[in-house]
């Protein structure tokens, strides 16, 4: 069993926090997608999808300075397949309640309807 890619997968877009060229204070232009990724929640998967600005004065010095999401950063930094949460779910599983990977697997397949194998549990 591997990992199920579905279109029923939601997108989630993250844009810079900063709005405005700092600059000519013009609204900065979407331009590309700098990466995207799938992480799994405790509710479910959701592709991450981060997007790059930039100033809308393409000939403007400076204009090559990309703007990007803090916060999409962080969440590539810290979460692999996983969400964070989701690994502290599962942590929280095999330590307090002393299940083993196969009941963990079970509990997140069965109890959270997470498609994934055992083999990325472990
Ligand atoms: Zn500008």
């Amino acid at each position: 069993m591997h990992f199920t890619q579905s279109s029923k997968i939601p997108n989630i877009y993250y844009r810079p926090e900063q709005t405005l060229c700092p600059s000519c204070n013009l609204p900065l232009k979407r331009d590309h997608i700098l990466w995207h990724k799938q992480v799994i929640f405790s509710t479910g998967a959701k592709n991450l999808v981060n997007w790059a600005y930039r100033c809308p004065k393409i000939t403007y010095p400076g204009s090559k300075k990309i703007f990007k999401s803090l916060k999409a950063d962080a969440v590539h930094l810290k979460y692999r397949r996983f969400s964070r949460e989701l690994v502290a779910r599962i942590g929280y599983q095999h330590f307090w309640h002393h299940r083993t990977m196969y009941e963990i697997y079970d509990w997140l397949i069965n109890d959270l309807h997470l498609k994934i194998s055992a083999r990325e549990v472990a």
